[in-house]
Formats: C-alpha cells, sequence, structure tokens
C-alpha cells in the first residue's frame, strides 16, 4: 500500500508511541499530536533516534478544535488513528467529568474537524472493558455492551457515536480496535511502558518489583473462579497490537469500509503465571503477596481472536515470555525511568 498522511494522536504514549514505529515502517508519513499530559516528552527523541528520521509533532489537546483545524491545514491528513484518551479505571470513578470531556468531547471535536476537512478514516482505540462482565469467554465482539466504570462509558459512547456517524454517511470507514491487555516493550529497549505514578496495571507493577522499586507484587484475589483462583487475563505484547493498527488502516483504505475487531490472543494467564513468567525473563525473586479483590475487577477477559484474523488477517506472533523478556530488557536497561 502507498504510504498516506496519518495524524496519530496520543502517539506519544505507550501504544501510540509503537504504533508510530509500525505505521512508519509501513511506509506512512506520520504526525503526531499530543498534549503530554500523560506522555513523555523524551519518546519524541528516542522515536527519531530509532527511526533516524526527525518525527513530527503538534503539541495539542484534541479537545482543541483550533489546533487541530491548524494541523489539518497543514497536514492535509488521510486519516486518524486516535488514541489521545484518559484511560485508568478507578481515577475515572473518581473524576468522570474529566473522563467523558476527553474521551467523548475530545473525539467529537476531532470528528467535526476531520469531517471539515474531509477526512474520514479513522481507527478508534476502544477496550475489552466495553463487555463488563461477559457471558462468553473468550468472549466474541457480538457480545454486548456493559459499563462496568466512567472509563468503560465513555469507550461505548465513543463506540455508539462512531456508529451513528458510520450510519449518517457512507463516506466514513472506521475502524474500531478492542484492546485485551498491552504488554511489553519494543525491541530496541528504547520505548516503553513507563508510568510516572505507581502502576496500576500489572506488567508494568511487577516490572518495577524485579527492579526493587517497590517491594512486592500484591495479587488482587485467588478466590475468582479460575484455575488458580487469581485474574485471568489475555496479554498482547504491544508490538502485535501496534500491528493491528497498520493492518486496521490499510483495511479502510482497501475496502473503504468499517469494521469491529478484538485484538488479543485468544489465550488467557492468570496473575500467577504472569509473575512466574516474568520471573523467569528477570531472573529475580519477585515477592508477592495475596491482597483483597480490587474493586470491579472482572475475573476472566480473553478474546475470541477469530474475527481479526478473518477481517484483518490479523494473528499474534509474540508469546507471554517474550512480553515479559523485552518488558524487563526496556525497565532494566539504560533508556526508561525518564524524569520529563
Ligand atoms: N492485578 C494484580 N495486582 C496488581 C495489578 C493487577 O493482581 O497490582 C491483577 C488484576 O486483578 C487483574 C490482572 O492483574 O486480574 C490484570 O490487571 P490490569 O490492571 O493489568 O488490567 P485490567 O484489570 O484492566 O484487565
Amino acid at each position: 500500500m502507498a504510504g498516506r498522511r496519518i495524524l496519530l494522536t496520543g502517539g506519544a504514549g505507550y501504544i501510540g508511541s509503537h504504533t508510530y514505529l509500525a505505521l512508519s515502517e509501513a511506509g506512512h508519513a506520520v504526525t503526531i499530536l499530543d498534549s503530554f499530559e500523560n506522555a513523555r516528552r523524551s519518546v519524541v527523541d528516542r522515536l527519531g533516534r530509532i527511526t533516524g528520521r526527525p518525527v513530527d509533532v503538534i503539541d495539542a489537546d484534541v479537545r482543541d478544535a483550533a489546533a487541530l483545524d491548524a494541523a489539518f491545514a497543514q497536514g492535509r491528513f488521510e486519516a486518524v488513528v486516535h488514541f489521545a484518551a484518559l484511560k485508568a479505571v478507578s481515577d475515572s470513578v473518581k473524576r468522570p467529568l474529566d473522563y467523558f470531556d476527553v474521551n467523548v468531547g475530545g473525539l467529537t471535536t476531532l470528528l467535526k474537524v476531520m469531517e471539515a476537512h474531509d477526512c474520514r478514516r479513522l481507527v478508534f482505540s476502544s477496550s475489552a472493558t466495553v463487555y463488563g462482565v461477559p457471558d462468553e469467554t473468550p468472549t466474541p465482539e457480538t457480545a454486548e455492551f456493559r459499563a462496568m466504570n466512567p472509563y468503560g462509558q465513555t469507550k461505548i459512547i465513543g463506540e455508539q457515536l462512531l456508529g451513528w456517524l458510520s450510519a449518517s454517511d457512507p463516506r466514513w470507514a472506521i475502524g474500531i480496535l478492542r484492546y485485551f491487555n498491552p504488554a511489553g516493550a519494543h525491541a530496541s529497549t528504547m520505548i516503553g511502558e513507563d508510568p510516572r505514578d505507581i502502576p496500576n496495571n500489572l506488567m508494568p507493577f511487577i516490572s518495577k518489583v524485579a527492579t526493587g522499586e517497590l517491594p512486592k507484587i500484591s495479587v488482587f484475589g485467588d478466590d475468582y473462579d479460575t484455575p488458580d483462583g487469581t485474574g485471568v487475563r489475555d496479554y498482547i505484547h504491544v508490538e502485535d497490537l501496534a500491528r493491528g493498527h497498520v493492518l486496521s488502516l490499510g483495511k479502510l483504505f482497501e475496502s473503504g469500509e468499517g469494521h469491529l475487531v478484538n485484538l488479543g490472543t485468544g489465550r488467557g494467564y492468570s496473575v500467577l503465571e504472569v509473575i512466574s513468567a516474568y520471573k523467569r525473563a528477570s531472573n529475580r525473586d519477585l515477592a508477592f503477596e495475596i491482597a483483597p479483590r480490587r474493586p470491579g475487577d472482572v475475573p476472566i477477559y480473553v478474546a475470541s481472536a477469530e474475527k481479526a484474523a478473518e477481517v484483518l488477517g490479523f494473528r499474534t506472533e509474540k508469546t507471554l515470555d517474550q512480553m515479559c523478556a523485552s518488558s524487563w530488557a526496556w525497565i532494566s536497561g539504560e533508556h526508561s525511568g525518564g524524569t520529563d
């Protein structure tokens, strides 16, 4: 496929930065738009070092219509890959207005500017969280929406908004990607997940216990109805996930039609299995204790990966061991732990 001019909102974040590399490698001309509220500026410099090319970056918030308008006037983008959003579940319970403002308001602002500039191709970051506690595992895309918290609700509303928009005008082609649990880091060891605060998510938390930054892992519940009683998730290597976006975008251009797919591996691992895999990868003894269940947690999330294979030809390539090894290479290497 010929290279396209792509706007990547939230492109300095964890999944966004890996997707920047995948899109660039596929020959696209990518411009990052990021507010840097929850991303590090050093990431941009690193992306430039990895690709050997200057990185085109716009420092702006996705709710800023004037900034988006100026970006489109200059960049004449043919498609948008939209990551810019807030994503912490417990935070969303504490400040729902901010989540609706950024995740729904930001999306609406972006779509209006896209329409004004005759750009109607979009890849949208959604999440397995839209399934709430699903009836079926592995969970197919046909499972119903169940909001468990404001964050999940914003993703459901985003998907519904995009559905109505596509129905209003067939020129829109929108790929909705429901991510399962992204993990791991880029093979260069120059970018990876590096939250500013104490991590909420399992893999970055384990990685900080492995480096000695945090004392021990709390395993949130061992009395779930799962093989070892701990929560089961479908972890997907962030490089596989990034490749899913390249395929989604290619499909939008090729077919002119939208799609809705899960991006996961189709196989689940328990918290204890992830800790064991990380022990092997890091060769560190990882202390953990069984703690109470985390409120709002779901026992099992595993994707049905069939539709993504059928529609996009997407199949994951990397294993849990590779996720742990790349996470460890990144977090124990010289490039992580930025202060900017
Ligand atoms: N988890 C845990 N300890 C932690 C963080 C997470 O036991 O410090 C568990 C959590 O209960 C869930 C799994 O690890 O079963 C994945 O949690 P994460 O927050 O990474 O993802 P999500 O809950 O969004 O799927």
